[in-house]
Protein backbone atom coordinates (compact mmCIF):
# COMPACT_ATOMS: atom_id res chain seq x y z
CA UNK A 1 0.00 0.00 0.00
CA UNK A 2 1.17 3.29 -0.64
CA UNK A 3 0.72 5.91 1.89
CA UNK A 4 0.69 9.76 0.92
CA UNK A 5 2.39 12.00 3.52
CA UNK A 6 2.16 15.72 2.55
CA UNK A 7 1.25 19.21 3.44
CA UNK A 8 -0.83 21.29 0.70
CA UNK A 9 0.10 24.33 1.63
CA UNK A 10 2.49 26.84 1.00
CA UNK A 11 3.89 24.82 -2.04
CA UNK A 12 1.87 21.94 -2.87
CA UNK A 13 -1.37 24.33 -4.35
CA UNK A 14 -3.02 22.41 -7.47
CA UNK A 15 -1.92 24.48 -10.35
CA UNK A 16 -4.64 25.81 -13.33
CA UNK A 17 -6.39 22.94 -14.74
CA UNK A 18 -6.33 23.70 -18.52
CA UNK A 19 -9.91 24.70 -19.46
CA UNK A 20 -10.80 24.18 -22.76
CA UNK A 21 -11.02 27.48 -24.64
CA UNK A 22 -14.58 26.31 -25.94
CA UNK A 23 -18.14 26.98 -24.08
CA UNK A 24 -20.82 24.82 -22.14
CA UNK A 25 -22.96 24.20 -25.40
CA UNK A 26 -20.41 22.61 -26.91
CA UNK A 27 -19.55 20.01 -24.18
CA UNK A 28 -23.17 18.87 -24.52
CA UNK A 29 -22.69 18.54 -28.57
CA UNK A 30 -19.44 16.54 -27.90
CA UNK A 31 -21.24 14.36 -25.57
CA UNK A 32 -24.23 13.45 -27.87
CA UNK A 33 -21.31 12.71 -30.55
CA UNK A 34 -19.69 10.32 -28.72
CA UNK A 35 -23.01 8.97 -26.89
CA UNK A 36 -26.04 9.71 -28.92
CA UNK A 37 -27.97 6.73 -27.46
CA UNK A 38 -26.65 6.83 -24.09
CA UNK A 39 -29.27 8.47 -21.29
CA UNK A 40 -28.47 11.89 -20.58
CA UNK A 41 -31.77 12.04 -17.84
CA UNK A 42 -33.67 9.97 -16.09
CA UNK A 43 -36.55 11.82 -14.90
CA UNK A 44 -39.41 9.92 -12.58
CA UNK A 45 -39.67 6.73 -15.46
CA UNK A 46 -38.35 7.99 -18.38
CA UNK A 47 -35.09 8.19 -20.19
CA UNK A 48 -34.08 11.25 -22.48
CA UNK A 49 -31.14 10.45 -24.44
CA UNK A 50 -27.81 12.84 -25.30
CA UNK A 51 -29.17 12.63 -29.19
CA UNK A 52 -32.55 13.88 -27.81
CA UNK A 53 -31.34 16.11 -25.39
CA UNK A 54 -29.61 18.11 -28.28
CA UNK A 55 -32.20 17.68 -30.65
CA UNK A 56 -34.56 20.00 -28.13
CA UNK A 57 -31.88 22.56 -26.79
CA UNK A 58 -31.48 23.20 -31.15
CA UNK A 59 -35.31 23.37 -31.35
CA UNK A 60 -35.59 25.59 -28.36
CA UNK A 61 -32.73 28.00 -29.76
CA UNK A 62 -34.34 27.72 -33.10
CA UNK A 63 -37.35 29.03 -31.83
CA UNK A 64 -35.42 31.70 -29.66
CA UNK A 65 -33.93 32.78 -32.68
CA UNK A 66 -36.19 33.11 -35.54
CA UNK A 67 -40.03 33.61 -33.37
CA UNK A 68 -39.10 35.65 -30.77
CA UNK A 69 -35.84 37.26 -32.08
CA UNK A 70 -33.80 36.41 -29.18
CA UNK A 71 -29.89 37.37 -29.84
CA UNK A 72 -26.36 37.82 -28.70
CA UNK A 73 -26.57 39.36 -25.40
CA UNK A 74 -30.63 39.77 -24.67
CA UNK A 75 -31.08 38.19 -21.04
CA UNK A 76 -33.65 35.27 -20.78
CA UNK A 77 -35.35 34.40 -17.33
CA UNK A 78 -35.28 31.02 -16.30
CA UNK A 79 -38.05 29.90 -13.68
CA UNK A 80 -38.33 26.51 -13.19
CA UNK A 81 -37.67 23.68 -10.84
CA UNK A 82 -35.08 21.20 -11.54
CA UNK A 83 -36.58 19.55 -14.90
CA UNK A 84 -35.49 18.41 -18.31
CA UNK A 85 -36.74 21.52 -19.55
CA UNK A 86 -34.63 23.47 -17.49
CA UNK A 87 -31.40 21.68 -18.66
CA UNK A 88 -32.66 22.50 -22.02
CA UNK A 89 -33.67 25.79 -21.94
CA UNK A 90 -30.52 26.74 -20.27
CA UNK A 91 -27.94 25.43 -22.96
CA UNK A 92 -30.57 26.84 -25.93
CA UNK A 93 -30.14 30.22 -24.79
CA UNK A 94 -26.57 29.63 -24.47
CA UNK A 95 -26.60 28.47 -27.86
CA UNK A 96 -28.07 31.75 -29.16
CA UNK A 97 -25.60 33.38 -26.90
CA UNK A 98 -28.06 35.13 -25.04
CA UNK A 99 -27.96 34.95 -21.07
CA UNK A 100 -29.53 32.84 -18.30
CA UNK A 101 -31.01 34.58 -15.79
CA UNK A 102 -31.97 31.54 -13.16
CA UNK A 103 -34.38 33.02 -10.55
CA UNK A 104 -35.26 30.65 -7.53
CA UNK A 105 -38.62 29.13 -8.19
CA UNK A 106 -39.62 30.07 -4.46
CA UNK A 107 -40.18 33.59 -5.16
CA UNK A 108 -43.65 34.96 -5.23
CA UNK A 109 -44.51 37.49 -7.55
CA UNK A 110 -43.72 40.73 -5.17
CA UNK A 111 -40.07 39.37 -5.27
CA UNK A 112 -40.10 38.88 -9.00
CA UNK A 113 -40.59 42.51 -10.42
CA UNK A 114 -36.92 43.06 -8.52
CA UNK A 115 -35.26 40.85 -10.71
CA UNK A 116 -37.26 41.94 -13.70
CA UNK A 117 -36.10 45.57 -14.16
CA UNK A 118 -32.99 44.54 -12.73
CA UNK A 119 -32.32 41.77 -15.61
CA UNK A 120 -34.55 42.94 -18.10
CA UNK A 121 -34.99 39.95 -20.05
CA UNK A 122 -36.74 39.81 -23.42
CA UNK A 123 -38.54 36.37 -22.73
CA UNK A 124 -39.11 34.21 -19.86
CA UNK A 125 -39.14 30.16 -19.85
CA UNK A 126 -41.00 29.14 -16.80
CA UNK A 127 -42.78 26.11 -14.80
CA UNK A 128 -46.49 25.96 -16.16
CA UNK A 129 -46.99 25.89 -11.91
CA UNK A 130 -45.21 29.14 -11.60
CA UNK A 131 -46.79 30.88 -14.69
CA UNK A 132 -49.25 32.79 -12.20
CA UNK A 133 -46.53 35.10 -10.28
CA UNK A 134 -44.90 36.15 -13.68
CA UNK A 135 -48.10 37.14 -16.10
CA UNK A 136 -48.37 40.44 -14.18
CA UNK A 137 -45.27 41.35 -16.08
CA UNK A 138 -45.68 40.02 -19.23
CA UNK A 139 -45.99 42.94 -21.66
CA UNK A 140 -45.52 45.12 -18.92
CA UNK A 141 -42.01 45.36 -18.20
CA UNK A 142 -38.94 44.22 -20.78
CA UNK A 143 -41.15 40.89 -21.27
CA UNK A 144 -42.30 40.57 -24.56
CA UNK A 145 -42.93 36.60 -24.62
CA UNK A 146 -43.18 33.91 -21.89
CA UNK A 147 -42.52 30.27 -23.12
CA UNK A 148 -44.36 27.42 -20.40
CA UNK A 149 -43.29 24.10 -19.90
CA UNK A 150 -45.26 21.09 -18.33
CA UNK A 151 -42.55 19.28 -16.59
CA UNK A 152 -44.74 16.09 -16.57
CA UNK A 153 -44.39 16.15 -20.47
CA UNK A 154 -41.29 14.31 -20.12
CA UNK A 155 -42.30 12.15 -16.94
CA UNK A 156 -43.30 8.13 -17.74
CA UNK A 157 -46.73 8.68 -16.40
CA UNK A 158 -46.85 5.22 -15.42
CA UNK A 159 -44.04 5.23 -13.01
CA UNK A 160 -44.46 4.42 -9.49
CA UNK A 161 -42.42 7.19 -8.02
CA UNK A 162 -44.10 10.39 -7.32
CA UNK A 163 -44.26 12.36 -10.16
CA UNK A 164 -43.62 16.11 -10.15
CA UNK A 165 -46.45 19.06 -10.44
CA UNK A 166 -48.32 20.76 -13.68
CA UNK A 167 -49.36 17.63 -14.56
CA UNK A 168 -52.49 19.77 -15.14
CA UNK A 169 -52.40 22.62 -17.85
CA UNK A 170 -52.41 25.82 -16.61
CA UNK A 171 -56.01 27.07 -17.92
CA UNK A 172 -54.71 30.17 -17.80
CA UNK A 173 -51.65 30.23 -20.31
CA UNK A 174 -54.13 29.06 -22.58
CA UNK A 175 -56.00 32.27 -22.37
CA UNK A 176 -52.93 34.43 -22.89
CA UNK A 177 -51.72 34.96 -26.38
CA UNK A 178 -48.38 36.02 -25.13
CA UNK A 179 -47.64 32.79 -24.14
CA UNK A 180 -46.01 29.43 -26.45
CA UNK A 181 -46.39 26.18 -24.87
CA UNK A 182 -43.28 24.17 -24.77
CA UNK A 183 -44.51 21.56 -27.14
CA UNK A 184 -45.52 23.98 -29.46
CA UNK A 185 -42.35 25.73 -29.43
CA UNK A 186 -40.33 22.37 -30.03
CA UNK A 187 -42.68 20.96 -32.98
CA UNK A 188 -41.82 23.90 -35.10
CA UNK A 189 -38.35 22.28 -35.84
CA UNK A 190 -36.76 25.37 -36.66
CA UNK A 191 -32.59 24.64 -37.18
CA UNK A 192 -30.98 27.63 -35.17
CA UNK A 193 -28.56 29.70 -36.91
CA UNK A 194 -25.11 29.70 -36.12
CA UNK A 195 -23.44 32.12 -33.75
CA UNK A 196 -19.88 33.39 -33.17
CA UNK A 197 -18.23 31.88 -29.46
CA UNK A 198 -16.66 34.58 -27.43
CA UNK A 199 -15.48 32.95 -24.44
CA UNK A 200 -15.42 36.18 -21.99
CA UNK A 201 -19.30 37.10 -23.14
CA UNK A 202 -21.73 36.69 -20.14
CA UNK A 203 -23.58 33.61 -19.93
CA UNK A 204 -25.52 33.19 -16.90
CA UNK A 205 -26.44 35.56 -14.16
CA UNK A 206 -26.75 34.04 -10.83
CA UNK A 207 -28.51 36.35 -8.18
CA UNK A 208 -26.83 37.02 -4.75
CA UNK A 209 -26.58 39.48 -2.12
CA UNK A 210 -23.14 39.08 -1.80
CA UNK A 211 -21.91 40.97 0.90
CA UNK A 212 -24.53 44.20 0.91
CA UNK A 213 -27.67 44.91 0.36
CA UNK A 214 -30.00 43.65 -2.51
CA UNK A 215 -29.55 41.20 -4.59
CA UNK A 216 -27.20 41.67 -7.58
CA UNK A 217 -26.70 39.07 -10.63
CA UNK A 218 -22.99 37.51 -10.83
CA UNK A 219 -21.65 38.09 -14.58
CA UNK A 220 -20.06 34.75 -15.30
CA UNK A 221 -18.84 33.87 -18.71
CA UNK A 222 -18.08 30.46 -20.34
CA UNK A 223 -14.73 30.37 -18.90
CA UNK A 224 -15.62 30.80 -15.22
CA UNK A 225 -18.02 28.23 -15.70
CA UNK A 226 -15.88 25.99 -17.89
CA UNK A 227 -13.00 26.44 -14.69
CA UNK A 228 -15.27 24.85 -12.31
CA UNK A 229 -17.08 22.59 -14.51
CA UNK A 230 -14.00 20.74 -15.64
CA UNK A 231 -12.01 21.13 -12.30
CA UNK A 232 -15.57 19.70 -10.57
CA UNK A 233 -15.31 16.72 -12.91
CA UNK A 234 -11.78 16.03 -11.98
CA UNK A 235 -11.66 16.78 -8.53
CA UNK A 236 -14.72 14.63 -8.10
CA UNK A 237 -13.69 11.55 -10.81
CA UNK A 238 -16.93 11.60 -12.74
CA UNK A 239 -16.17 9.99 -16.13
CA UNK A 240 -18.98 8.97 -18.72
CA UNK A 241 -19.44 5.72 -16.46
CA UNK A 242 -21.14 8.24 -13.76
CA UNK A 243 -24.53 8.28 -12.90
CA UNK A 244 -25.40 11.73 -10.75
CA UNK A 245 -28.28 12.52 -8.48
CA UNK A 246 -29.46 15.97 -9.32
CA UNK A 247 -30.95 16.90 -6.44
CA UNK A 248 -29.81 20.36 -5.65
CA UNK A 249 -31.70 23.38 -6.90
CA UNK A 250 -30.40 24.14 -10.84
CA UNK A 251 -30.67 28.10 -10.08
CA UNK A 252 -28.01 27.79 -7.38
CA UNK A 253 -24.35 27.67 -8.77
CA UNK A 254 -23.64 24.14 -6.78
CA UNK A 255 -27.03 22.76 -8.33
CA UNK A 256 -25.62 24.44 -11.58
CA UNK A 257 -22.24 22.82 -11.83
CA UNK A 258 -22.62 19.86 -10.06
CA UNK A 259 -26.01 18.56 -10.83
CA UNK A 260 -25.86 19.65 -14.34
CA UNK A 261 -22.95 21.02 -15.70
CA UNK A 262 -20.42 18.56 -14.95
CA UNK A 263 -22.20 15.30 -15.93
CA UNK A 264 -23.04 17.22 -19.22
CA UNK A 265 -19.18 17.49 -19.94
CA UNK A 266 -18.42 14.31 -18.49
CA UNK A 267 -20.76 12.37 -21.04
CA UNK A 268 -22.64 10.81 -17.88
CA UNK A 269 -26.22 10.23 -16.41
CA UNK A 270 -27.95 12.48 -14.32
CA UNK A 271 -31.06 11.41 -12.40
CA UNK A 272 -33.28 14.25 -11.96
CA UNK A 273 -35.79 14.62 -8.64
CA UNK A 274 -38.14 17.97 -8.99
CA UNK A 275 -38.18 18.27 -5.61
CA UNK A 276 -36.45 16.55 -2.41
CA UNK A 277 -38.34 13.56 -1.51
CA UNK A 278 -35.87 11.19 0.69
CA UNK A 279 -37.52 7.80 0.09
CA UNK A 280 -37.38 9.14 -3.48
CA UNK A 281 -33.77 9.47 -3.18
CA UNK A 282 -32.99 6.41 -1.91
CA UNK A 283 -35.18 4.48 -4.56
CA UNK A 284 -33.39 6.32 -7.53
CA UNK A 285 -30.00 5.79 -6.01
CA UNK A 286 -30.74 1.81 -5.57
CA UNK A 287 -32.86 1.66 -9.16
CA UNK A 288 -29.84 4.18 -11.01
CA UNK A 289 -27.07 2.63 -9.57
CA UNK A 290 -25.98 6.13 -8.35
CA UNK A 291 -22.44 6.72 -7.91
CA UNK A 292 -22.28 10.70 -7.42
CA UNK A 293 -24.58 13.03 -5.23
CA UNK A 294 -23.81 16.52 -4.12
CA UNK A 295 -26.36 17.52 -1.74
CA UNK A 296 -26.45 20.20 0.92
CA UNK A 297 -25.95 19.32 4.55
CA UNK A 298 -29.73 19.43 5.38
CA UNK A 299 -30.66 17.09 2.83
CA UNK A 300 -28.07 14.53 4.12
CA UNK A 301 -29.44 15.24 7.60
CA UNK A 302 -33.13 14.21 6.39
CA UNK A 303 -31.76 11.49 4.22
CA UNK A 304 -29.94 9.44 6.75
CA UNK A 305 -32.14 10.16 10.00
CA UNK A 306 -34.64 8.09 7.25
CA UNK A 307 -35.40 4.65 9.90
CA UNK A 308 -35.41 2.61 7.15
CA UNK A 309 -31.98 3.83 5.65
CA UNK A 310 -30.58 0.25 5.18
CA UNK A 311 -33.04 -1.12 3.29
CA UNK A 312 -32.06 0.74 0.36
CA UNK A 313 -28.78 -0.74 -1.61
CA UNK A 314 -26.71 2.51 -1.64
CA UNK A 315 -23.25 0.63 -2.17
CA UNK A 316 -22.93 1.95 -5.79
CA UNK A 317 -22.37 5.58 -4.63
CA UNK A 318 -18.42 6.05 -4.57
CA UNK A 319 -18.70 9.92 -4.45
CA UNK A 320 -21.09 12.36 -1.81
CA UNK A 321 -20.24 15.93 -1.55
CA UNK A 322 -21.74 19.25 -1.01
CA UNK A 323 -21.20 22.60 0.43
CA UNK A 324 -23.30 25.91 0.82
CA UNK A 325 -23.53 25.55 4.37
CA UNK A 326 -21.53 23.48 7.24
CA UNK A 327 -21.76 19.86 7.68
CA UNK A 328 -21.83 18.72 11.24
CA UNK A 329 -19.19 16.41 12.24
CA UNK A 330 -21.73 13.62 13.36
CA UNK A 331 -23.43 13.45 9.51
CA UNK A 332 -20.33 13.02 7.84
CA UNK A 333 -19.43 10.37 10.36
CA UNK A 334 -23.30 8.55 9.96
CA UNK A 335 -22.55 9.03 6.05
CA UNK A 336 -19.54 6.75 6.50
CA UNK A 337 -20.97 4.66 8.69
CA UNK A 338 -23.80 4.20 6.27
CA UNK A 339 -22.60 3.93 3.03
CA UNK A 340 -18.99 3.84 3.74
CA UNK A 341 -18.03 6.87 1.71
CA UNK A 342 -16.48 9.88 2.98
CA UNK A 343 -17.95 13.17 2.61
CA UNK A 344 -15.89 15.72 -0.17
CA UNK A 345 -17.10 18.91 1.70
CA UNK A 346 -16.59 22.24 -0.37
CA UNK A 347 -16.69 26.05 -0.23
CA UNK A 348 -17.76 28.88 -2.53
CA UNK A 349 -20.22 31.25 -3.57
CA UNK A 350 -22.74 32.24 -6.65
CA UNK A 351 -19.23 34.81 -7.08
CA UNK A 352 -17.52 31.90 -7.68
CA UNK A 353 -19.44 29.41 -9.48
CA UNK A 354 -19.38 27.08 -7.05
CA UNK A 355 -16.47 25.85 -5.74
CA UNK A 356 -13.35 27.50 -4.75
CA UNK A 357 -12.23 24.71 -1.86
CA UNK A 358 -12.82 21.11 -1.82
CA UNK A 359 -11.77 18.70 0.38
CA UNK A 360 -9.38 16.07 -0.85
CA UNK A 361 -11.57 12.62 -1.45
CA UNK A 362 -8.77 10.44 0.19
CA UNK A 363 -7.95 12.52 2.91
CA UNK A 364 -10.96 15.02 3.86
CA UNK A 365 -11.47 17.02 7.31
CA UNK A 366 -14.39 17.14 8.78
CA UNK A 367 -16.53 20.18 8.93
CA UNK A 368 -13.59 21.94 6.77
CA UNK A 369 -14.29 23.84 3.97
CA UNK A 370 -10.87 21.95 2.45
CA UNK A 371 -8.03 23.51 0.23
CA UNK A 372 -7.87 25.79 -2.56
CA UNK A 373 -9.16 23.87 -5.93
CA UNK A 374 -7.19 24.31 -9.06
CA UNK A 375 -5.66 27.94 -9.92
CA UNK A 376 -7.26 28.96 -7.06
CA UNK A 377 -5.36 31.29 -4.93
CA UNK A 378 -6.70 31.74 -1.32
CA UNK A 379 -5.48 34.02 1.56
CA UNK A 380 -6.85 35.07 5.12
CA UNK A 381 -6.90 38.84 5.50
CA UNK A 382 -7.32 41.14 8.36
CA UNK A 383 -10.83 42.00 8.08
CA UNK A 384 -9.79 46.44 8.92
CA UNK A 385 -5.94 46.68 7.73
CA UNK A 386 -6.79 43.81 4.83
CA UNK A 387 -3.13 42.76 5.59
CA UNK A 388 -2.24 39.07 5.16
CA UNK A 389 -2.50 36.55 7.64
CA UNK A 390 -0.80 33.20 8.48
CA UNK A 391 -1.71 29.55 9.33
CA UNK A 392 -4.05 29.42 12.52
CA UNK A 393 -4.80 33.26 12.39
CA UNK A 394 -8.35 34.26 11.91
CA UNK A 395 -9.86 36.73 9.16
CA UNK A 396 -11.49 37.39 6.02
CA UNK A 397 -11.32 34.43 3.33
CA UNK A 398 -10.34 36.09 -0.40
CA UNK A 399 -10.07 34.14 -3.37
CA UNK A 400 -8.55 34.68 -6.70
CA UNK A 401 -9.14 31.54 -9.26
CA UNK A 402 -10.40 31.26 -12.76
CA UNK A 403 -13.48 30.72 -12.11
CA UNK A 404 -14.36 34.23 -10.33
CA UNK A 405 -16.95 36.09 -11.40
CA UNK A 406 -16.66 39.55 -13.66
CA UNK A 407 -18.87 41.46 -11.44
CA UNK A 408 -21.96 42.42 -10.53
CA UNK A 409 -24.82 43.46 -13.18
CA UNK A 410 -25.01 46.76 -14.00
CA UNK A 411 -23.54 47.82 -10.26
CA UNK A 412 -20.14 48.95 -10.70
CA UNK A 413 -19.95 50.55 -7.33
CA UNK A 414 -20.43 46.98 -5.40
CA UNK A 415 -18.45 45.07 -7.78
CA UNK A 416 -15.38 47.51 -7.01
CA UNK A 417 -16.08 47.10 -3.28
CA UNK A 418 -16.33 43.21 -3.67
CA UNK A 419 -12.28 43.16 -4.90
CA UNK A 420 -9.08 44.45 -2.89
CA UNK A 421 -5.50 43.81 -5.28
CA UNK A 422 -2.68 41.82 -3.19
CA UNK A 423 0.48 41.74 -5.15
CA UNK A 424 -0.73 43.06 -8.05
CA UNK A 425 -3.59 40.54 -8.41
CA UNK A 426 -8.00 41.20 -7.67
CA UNK A 427 -8.88 39.08 -4.73
CA UNK A 428 -12.47 38.71 -4.16
CA UNK A 429 -13.81 39.60 -0.54
CA UNK A 430 -15.95 36.73 0.32
CA UNK A 431 -17.53 37.87 3.68
CA UNK A 432 -16.46 34.94 5.37
CA UNK A 433 -14.70 34.90 8.44
CA UNK A 434 -12.19 31.74 8.35
CA UNK A 435 -8.44 30.61 8.71
CA UNK A 436 -5.95 27.81 7.49
CA UNK A 437 -4.49 24.95 9.59
CA UNK A 438 -0.80 23.69 9.14
CA UNK A 439 -2.12 21.61 6.19
CA UNK A 440 -3.58 24.27 4.22
CA UNK A 441 -6.86 23.48 4.68
CA UNK A 442 -9.45 26.06 5.42
CA UNK A 443 -12.12 26.28 8.18
CA UNK A 444 -14.88 29.08 8.15
CA UNK A 445 -15.52 30.43 12.02
CA UNK A 446 -17.64 33.28 11.09
CA UNK A 447 -19.52 35.26 9.18
CA UNK A 448 -18.48 39.12 8.43
CA UNK A 449 -21.33 40.02 6.09
CA UNK A 450 -25.27 39.88 6.87
CA UNK A 451 -26.67 36.62 5.99
CA UNK A 452 -28.32 34.06 6.94
CA UNK A 453 -27.73 30.36 5.76
CA UNK A 454 -31.12 28.48 6.05
CA UNK A 455 -30.82 24.73 4.93
CA UNK A 456 -28.45 26.15 2.40
CA UNK A 457 -31.15 29.35 1.21
CA UNK A 458 -29.37 32.51 1.83
CA UNK A 459 -31.46 34.96 3.32
CA UNK A 460 -30.58 38.64 3.33
CA UNK A 461 -31.96 40.03 6.62
CA UNK A 462 -32.32 43.69 4.87
CA UNK A 463 -34.78 42.36 2.61
CA UNK A 464 -36.82 40.90 5.19
CA UNK A 465 -37.05 43.69 7.17
CA UNK A 466 -37.82 45.85 4.40
CA UNK A 467 -41.46 43.82 3.79
CA UNK A 468 -41.57 43.37 7.63
CA UNK A 469 -41.53 47.25 7.42
CA UNK A 470 -44.44 47.72 5.86
CA UNK A 471 -46.49 45.67 8.07
CA UNK A 472 -49.00 48.74 10.05
CA UNK A 473 -48.51 47.85 13.42
CA UNK A 474 -44.36 47.30 13.31
CA UNK A 475 -42.44 50.09 13.77
CA UNK A 476 -38.96 48.80 13.80
CA UNK A 477 -37.39 44.86 13.15
CA UNK A 478 -33.57 43.32 13.19
CA UNK A 479 -33.76 39.91 11.50
CA UNK A 480 -30.87 37.89 12.16
CA UNK A 481 -30.57 33.86 12.01
CA UNK A 482 -30.96 31.72 15.09
CA UNK A 483 -29.31 28.23 14.91
CA UNK A 484 -31.62 26.04 14.18
CA UNK A 485 -31.21 21.81 14.48
CA UNK A 486 -32.66 20.90 11.09
CA UNK A 487 -32.12 24.15 8.66
CA UNK A 488 -28.89 24.93 10.21
CA UNK A 489 -30.63 28.52 10.97
CA UNK A 490 -33.52 29.57 10.74
CA UNK A 491 -34.86 33.64 10.78
CA UNK A 492 -35.68 35.12 13.56
CA UNK A 493 -37.02 38.80 14.05
CA UNK A 494 -37.18 40.77 16.74
CA UNK A 495 -40.05 43.33 16.54
CA UNK A 496 -40.72 46.89 17.99
CA UNK A 497 -44.24 47.09 17.64
CA UNK A 498 -45.72 50.70 17.57
CA UNK A 499 -46.84 51.61 21.16
CA UNK A 500 -50.39 51.48 20.40
CA UNK A 501 -50.62 47.86 19.15
CA UNK A 502 -48.08 46.73 21.85
CA UNK A 503 -50.02 43.68 23.79
CA UNK A 504 -52.72 43.72 20.69
CA UNK A 505 -50.76 41.71 18.17
CA UNK A 506 -49.16 37.83 18.63
CA UNK A 507 -45.95 36.52 17.26
CA UNK A 508 -47.69 34.22 15.08
CA UNK A 509 -49.74 36.91 13.35
CA UNK A 510 -46.37 38.62 12.24
CA UNK A 511 -45.31 35.19 10.73
CA UNK A 512 -48.40 34.59 9.20
CA UNK A 513 -48.85 38.06 7.87
CA UNK A 514 -45.02 37.47 6.15
CA UNK A 515 -46.45 34.18 4.54
CA UNK A 516 -47.18 34.90 0.70
CA UNK A 517 -45.56 38.19 0.72
CA UNK A 518 -41.58 36.42 0.59
CA UNK A 519 -40.42 33.26 -0.64
CA UNK A 520 -41.09 30.59 2.01
CA UNK A 521 -37.27 30.25 3.01
CA UNK A 522 -37.53 33.47 4.21
CA UNK A 523 -40.41 33.83 6.65
CA UNK A 524 -39.59 34.64 10.12
CA UNK A 525 -39.97 30.70 11.76
CA UNK A 526 -39.44 32.77 15.16
CA UNK A 527 -40.68 36.07 16.40
CA UNK A 528 -39.72 38.42 19.46
CA UNK A 529 -41.34 41.19 20.77
CA UNK A 530 -39.47 43.86 22.13
CA UNK A 531 -39.32 47.61 23.44
CA UNK A 532 -36.37 49.04 21.32
CA UNK A 533 -33.61 47.69 19.40
CA UNK A 534 -30.11 48.20 20.25
CA UNK A 535 -28.34 51.36 18.58
CA UNK A 536 -25.51 52.90 18.02
CA UNK A 537 -25.03 56.64 19.06
CA UNK A 538 -26.03 57.48 14.63
CA UNK A 539 -28.95 55.13 15.26
CA UNK A 540 -27.73 52.28 13.59
CA UNK A 541 -29.26 49.15 14.98
CA UNK A 542 -26.53 46.65 16.10
CA UNK A 543 -27.51 43.80 15.02
CA UNK A 544 -24.33 41.61 15.99
CA UNK A 545 -25.43 42.28 19.39
CA UNK A 546 -28.83 39.94 18.65
CA UNK A 547 -26.87 37.70 16.49
CA UNK A 548 -24.84 37.22 19.27
CA UNK A 549 -27.62 36.52 21.74
CA UNK A 550 -29.14 34.08 19.56
CA UNK A 551 -25.63 32.32 19.64
CA UNK A 552 -25.24 32.34 22.97
CA UNK A 553 -29.00 31.24 23.96
CA UNK A 554 -28.40 28.10 22.22
CA UNK A 555 -25.03 27.22 23.75
CA UNK A 556 -27.32 27.51 26.88
CA UNK A 557 -29.57 24.65 25.87
P1 LIG B 1 -24.11 31.44 -2.22
O1 LIG B 1 -23.68 32.68 -2.90
O2 LIG B 1 -25.58 31.28 -2.10
O3 LIG B 1 -23.48 30.22 -2.81
O4 LIG B 1 -23.59 31.54 -0.72
C1 LIG B 1 -22.23 31.58 -0.43
C2 LIG B 1 -22.01 31.48 1.05
O5 LIG B 1 -22.40 30.19 1.54
C3 LIG B 1 -20.57 31.60 1.47
O6 LIG B 1 -20.12 32.94 1.46
C4 LIG B 1 -20.61 30.99 2.86
O7 LIG B 1 -21.06 31.92 3.82
C5 LIG B 1 -21.65 29.88 2.70
N1 LIG B 1 -20.96 28.59 2.51
C6 LIG B 1 -20.61 28.01 1.35
N2 LIG B 1 -20.02 26.81 1.55
C7 LIG B 1 -19.98 26.63 2.89
C8 LIG B 1 -19.48 25.61 3.74
N3 LIG B 1 -18.92 24.48 3.28
N4 LIG B 1 -19.59 25.79 5.09
C9 LIG B 1 -20.15 26.91 5.59
N5 LIG B 1 -20.68 27.91 4.84
C10 LIG B 1 -20.57 27.78 3.51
Amino acid sequence: MFARHFRHWPNRLPKSLVVPDTGLYHNLEVSAFRYPEKTAMYYYGSDIRYREFLEAVDHLAGFMQHERGVTAGDRVLLFMQNSPQFMIAYYAIIRVNAVVVPINPMLVTDELGFYIDDSEPKLAIVGQELYDRIAPFNRKTSLEHVLVAAYADYTDRQTDLELPDSVKENPKTLADPHVTRWREALALNLPPDPVSFDPDAPVVLPYTSGTTGRPKGCIHTSKTVQANTVGGAAWGNMTASGVNLTTLPLFHVTGMVHGMHIPIFSGSTMVVMTRWKREVAAQLIERCQCTHWTNISTMLVDFLAMPDVTKYDLSSLTYVGGGGAPVPRAIGEKLIERTGVRYVEGYGLSETMAQTHFNPPDSPKLQCLGIPSFGVDARIVDLETLEERGAGEEGEIVVHGPQVFKGYWNRREETEQAFITLEGKLFLRTGDIGRYDEDGYFFIVDRAKRMINASGYKVWPTEVESILYQHPKVQSACVVGAPDPRRGETVKAYVVLHEKDRGHVSEEEIMEWSKGRMAAYKHPRRVEFVDRLPMTATGKVLWRQLQEKEWEGAKQR
